[in-house]
Parts: C-alpha cells; sequence; structure tokens
C-alpha cells in the first residue's frame, strides 16, 4: 500500500497545545509517522487536525424523538413512554435505515467510533426474529455503511423494576427469557472488522442481584447505565440497602473494563468506588432530561476515566458534550477553570471504553481517524486552536473525516450518504 500525507495546519498530539505544520503520514489504514515542522506537502488539511471522536453512548433510536418531546413539562419518566412508542415501531430494516442515518449525522461531527448501547433485541411481544440478532446485526450494518466503527454493547434487561417486576408492554421487545438465553444469543453476533461486540446491564432497575452476580467484565466491555435519576437511588437503598454504585461493587461489577454511564447522583463514597472505572457523561441528554449535574470533577480526581456520549442524541456534538463537563462544573460551583481544553479532547477521543486499544491518538501504530475543525468559520476564527475546538466550535465546523485511513467527510460533506435526506425518510 502507498503511503497518503495530509499536511495538518494545526494538530492535537495530545499536549497542552496544538502542534503546527505536523505531516502525517497513513499506510494501509494506520498512521505510519507523525512529524511536526514540516512545510507543506500532500492533502492540506486547514484547520485543526484531532483524533477520531468516540461516541461512548448512544441509542440511536432515540434520534426521532430530537425535537418533538419538548412541549409540556413533563419528566424523565413521561419522555420514557414517548421513546417507548417509538422503540414499538421498529423492525430490522427500519432500525438499518434510521441507524444508518443517525450514524451519518455522527461522521458528519467528526465521531470515528460508536458505542451503541443495543436492547431493542426483539419482535412486538418479545417474539424473536428468524435471526434472533437481527437487530443488532441491523445496527452493524449501518455504522459500516456510514463509515464509522461500532461497539456494540448488547444489553441484558430482564425486568421492569428493581424488585424484579416482569417486562411488560413494548419493554417485551428489551428482554430476554434469561440471562443464559441472552448469553447464548450474543454468541451468535457476528464479528466483523469494523466492529468490536461489548455487552451491558441496562441498569439496577433492569437487572436483578442473580443475574448481575454472574456477569464477567473481564469479558467486556461492560457498560451499565447507573444513578442517572434520583428515583434508582431510593429505590436501590429500598431493595437492597445501598446505593446503586455500592450494589455494582458488591456485585464485583466495577473495574478497568467497566463504563459507567450517567454517574449523575453519587454519594462521596461513590465517587471513591468509581476510581478504576470509565465513566461516560452525556450533558446534552442530562440536560434534556433534567436529570442533574454528575461530579465530573470529583471523579476524575479519584481516578476515574470520562468518556461522552451523546445518548438520546437530542444533539449529536462531542464539542458541546466536552464544553458542557467544564461549564456545568462552572454553573455548580460558581468557579471558572476545572477542566484543561486538553482533558476534554482526550474525554471526547477515549476509545479504550469502548475496547479500541489502538485509537483515539495521532501517533504511529494508530488507526488513521483524522478529524479537521475549521479554525475560519464564523464560529472559531480568532480562537486558539484547542480553546477553538472545544469552546467554540460546533459538529458544523468539520470539515475532514477520515477513518481507517478512508476519507468519509470531505469538506464538510458525507462521501456516500445524503444524511439530511436520510433522516427525513427514515423519521418519517
Ligand atoms: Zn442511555
Amino acid at each position: 500500500m502507498p503511503v497518503t500525507r495530509y499536511h495538518a495546519e494545526y494538530a492535537w498530539l495530545g499536549g497542552s497545545d496544538a502542534a503546527r505544520d505536523v505531516l502525517i503520514d497513513v499506510r494501509d489504514g494506520r498512521i505510519e509517522a507523525v512529524t511536526p515542522g514540516v512545510p507543506a506537502e500532500g492533502t492540506r488539511l486547514p484547520g485543526l487536525t484531532l483524533p477520531g471522536l468516540a461516541n461512548a453512548h448512544s441509542h440511536a433510536f432515540h434520534r426521532a424523538l430530537r425535537g418533538r418531546t419538548h412541549t409540556g413539562a413533563g419528566t424523565f419518566w413521561t419522555w420514557r413512554e414517548r421513546m417507548y412508542e417509538v422503540a414499538s415501531q421498529l423492525d430490522p430494516d427500519s432500525y438499518h435505515r434510521l441507524a444508518r442515518a443517525v450514524y451519518g449525522e455522527m461522521a458528519l461531527a467528526g465521531i470515528t467510533c460508536v458505542g451503541e448501547f443495543h436492547y431493542l433485541h426483539h419482535g412486538p411481544g418479545g417474539t424473536r426474529y428468524a435471526d434472533p440478532n437481527a437487530m443488532g446485526h441491523a445496527l452493524i450494518a449501518a455504522a459500516r455503511d456510514a463509515g464509522i466503527r461500532i461497539t456494540l454493547l448488547d444489553t441484558l434487561y430482564l425486568s421492569s423494576t428493581v424488585d424484579g417486576s416482569p417486562l411488560h408492554g413494548v419493554q417485551r421487545r428489551f428482554g430476554d427469557e434469561s440471562i443464559d438465553d441472552w448469553a447464548s444469543r450474543i454468541d451468535g453476533l457476528r464479528r466483523e472488522d469494523h466492529a468490536v461486540v461489548g455487552f451491558a446491564a441496562h441498569s439496577v432497575r433492569a437487572v436483578p442481584a442473580p443475574a448481575l452476580a454472574v456477569l464477567d467484565p473481564g469479558k467486556g466491555p461492560f457498560h451499565v447505565h447507573l444513578s442517572e435519576q434520583r428515583a434508582e437511588n431510593e429505590a436501590c437503598q429500598a431493595r437492597y440497602g445501598c446505593s446503586p454504585t455500592e450494589f455494582l461493587d458488591r456485585s464485583g461489577l466495577l473495574g478497568p473494563n467497566t463504563t459507567v454511564v450517567h454517574a449523575t447522583h453519587l454519594t462521596e463514597a461513590d465517587v471513591t468506588r468509581l476510581r478504576d472505572t470509565a465513566v461516560c457523561f452525556c450533558p446534552t441528554t442530562e440536560r434534556d432530561l433534567a436529570d442533574g449535574i454528575g461530579p465530573a470533577r470529583a471523579l476524575t480526581e479519584a481516578g476515574a476515566r470520562l468518556c461522552l456520549g451523546s445518548d438520546s442524541h437530542a444533539v449529536i456534538d462531542l464539542f458541546e458534550e466536552a464544553r458542557a463537563v467544564e461549564l456545568d462544573e462552572r454553573l455548580r460551583t460558581e468557579r471558572r477553570g476545572h477542566f484543561t481544553p486538553a482533558e476534554l479532547l482526550a474525554a471526547a477521543t477515549a476509545h479504550e471504553p469502548l475496547g479500541w486499544t489502538d485509537a483515539g491518538r495521532l501517533a504511529p501504530g494508530y488507526r488513521a481517524d483524522l478529524v479537521t475543525v475549521a479554525l475560519d468559520s464564523v464560529r472559531t476564527v480568532g480562537a486558539e486552536p484547542l480553546s477553538a475546538a472545544v469552546f467554540a466550535a460546533g459538529a458544523a465546523d468539520v470539515r475532514t473525516v477520515v477513518v481507517d485511513g478512508r476519507p468519509v467527510v470531505v469538506d464538510g460533506r458525507h462521501q456516500t450518504l445524503d444524511v439530511a435526506r436520510e433522516l427525513r425518510e427514515s423519521i418519517g
């Protein structure tokens, strides 16, 4: 394979400042060399080039709810009823089309890898499809069609409450008969080059203690929703006499292969328990659903590794998620300056919680994922390069996206999909 040479006006190589005039040699989908301070040669990338962004928490079908649940007051729980209506209507073909469009929107936003927390497994009433993984396979195909990688986190969902009440209504599409049924089903998921298969427990609400106890995060990546709502904490306290975090800890589920999602309502002891775990914040969803503000800085100080997700896709913009982590802390503490731009970019590009240890850095040997952000747009012009990305840019400022050495977005346009049309046609 010949070398493709990219010349980045600026590139973030992991430090506190952007490097200038960086030559990036790519061969066979990998970065071969990264050399700052070289005069322009090869394909020019004007602006700031970042490693690929990783969207660590997605439920693709929630995109169909954007802008449709904002009238009236409502809570997380009334929003959930609307979400269930959307879930009730999808089949493998229509979910493939919707997810392809959503992942196309992610590619346009600079996301090169998605962690899909997948629980819409079965047909109406819980009826198995001929291929019991038809929905998961539709998602894997959708990511490939959109030009991005996926970590499919096949989700165990067995009960409707922390007391172990059975699933009802649309939830029956989410559930397997037992943990053994679930485990044998996910053994049948096809492995493809652009996909990692991981697993998830939906939450302490949806997986009873005996099932949680036999899960092995060592076979991860393993993800779980945690303490998004105070009601979950109260139910867990009533049932198990402890917080959801302590309950996961007692069940042996915290540690380096685990990512907890939200971690909004934590005690100080919970924060300490999460010191070896990855924590995924989803600030635009958490604000949309009025969840609250999680203790991002305290978790980071304890040792937890931060990653980011667009979750319900009220917004698909990891720059917005990244700055929200800092800006929410400012609102809470009435002080500025909790995270550096480099720390926030590290969270936005963290691939290891998705099981990709060779992505997320512009360095030799890593996957050739390049995301170039314009520094001359009306939003970004005049800002320092790293601050521009974190505090000024939006998804619309992404100009070039290369995934595994393949150009997927050029001049702000997806190379194979008309994403807006596909979204319009699949959302209806
Ligand atoms: Zn979620």
